[in-house]
């Protein structure tokens, strides 16, 4: 039995892990991904204050660094479901746990585009993290779907590696910022493909060619070899099996306070319903959450 349980080791879970360590709570944090969660993809971090600049990977290690070294404890198992017993229970694929407190801080996940062979060809040409994986397609043609700043950035990175780079999305104008559509603009080895969605994905043991089907109905084969998805992002709430409200997109329900509906559960970091999700919004949220568990313990 421990003090509080935390749901996801990225900048939201491990900051309410480093607030409730402080407070000599005992705390398991649980990540079944990547420790840093999704900055870790971030090639360069110039928003969150003190450090103009610092990498997605080395802030997270920073972070998981300070939390080690105040106690915490990760544990690298997928959670399947939560309770609301006189404790609260959490089970893993592998083995149940007990808490007083939970935190849920497990983040979003990639939104798909569910067509045939998108999943299959992950690995093998469809990815959906540029920075982890342009490096593999130097020199080749590839293609960006989606039209906010994670597909933006994404293209503009793939430019400087790849031979060409196809953004394709769904509308005539992009949801991210204005100046980076002004940078994509410069980029002469980058093609915009607007009014397009994808319709097919190609290839058997590799990517081979998508199909895109513009508004007028025209369709048009490209060959590349990589397909880089950035569609969005949605919360993952399958484990949470109905028990913490959410609005009808699956984020959860809570106010500046990070309190669910349920006493003694709290919510930090992008999957709590809010307005701006950034990094500095992400750990502003953990430590609310630990400081309202810490006041939850001290009270019951
Ligand atoms: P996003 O802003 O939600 O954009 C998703 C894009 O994918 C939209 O353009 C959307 O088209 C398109 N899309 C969604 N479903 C689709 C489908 N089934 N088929 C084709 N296209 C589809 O997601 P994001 O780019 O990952 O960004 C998430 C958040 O992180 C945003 O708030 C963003 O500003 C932030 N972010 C910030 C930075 C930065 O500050 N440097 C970098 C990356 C991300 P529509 O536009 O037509 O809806």
């Amino acid at each position: 039995m421990v003090d509080v349980i935390i749901i996801g080791a990225g900048p939201a879970g491990l900051t309410a892990a480093i607030y409730a360590l402080r407070a000599k709570k005992s705390v398991l944090v649980f990540e079944s991904n990547m420790v840093g969660g999704q900055i870790v993809n971030t090639l360069d971090i110039e928003n969150y204050p003190v450090n103009p600049h610092i990498s997605g990977y080395d802030f997270a290690n920073n972070l998981k660094k300070q939390a080690e070294e105040l106690g915490a404890t990760i544990i690298n198992e997928k959670v399947v479901s939560i309770e609301n017993d006189t404790n609260k229970k959490l089970k893993t694929e592998q083995n149940v746990y007990e808490g007083k407190t939970i935190i849920i801080a497990s983040g979003l996940e990639n939104r798909t585009l569910s067509i045939p062979n998108e999943l299959e060809l992950v690995g093998k040409g469809v990815s959906f993290c540029a920075t982890c994986d342009g490096n593999f397609f130097r020199g080749k043609d590839v293609a960006v779907v989606g039209g906010g700043n994670t597909a933006l950035e994404d293209a503009l990175y793939l430019s400087n590696i790849v031979n060409k780079v196809y953004l394709i999305h769904r509308r005539n104008e992009f949801r991210g910022d204005t100046k980076t559509v002004d940078q994509i603009k410069t980029k002469s080895n980058i093609e915009l493909v607007l009014e397009s969605t994808i319709s097919s994905i190609n290839g058997e043991n590799a990517l081979e060619s998508i199909v895109v089907l513009n508004r007028d109905g025209s369709m048009r084969t490209i060959p590349v070899s990589a397909l880089f998805i950035a569609v969005g992002k949605k919360p993952n709430i399958d484990y949470l099996n109905g028990l913490i409200n959410t609005d009808e997109s699956g984020f959860i329900i809570s106010d500046e306070s990070c309190k669910t509906n349920i006493e003694g559960i709290f919510v930090a970091g992008d999957i709590r319903e809010k307005k701006v999700r950034q990094l500095v919004t992400a750990t502003s949220d953990g430590a609310v959450a630990a400081l309202e568990a810490i006041n939850y313990l001290n009270n019951n």
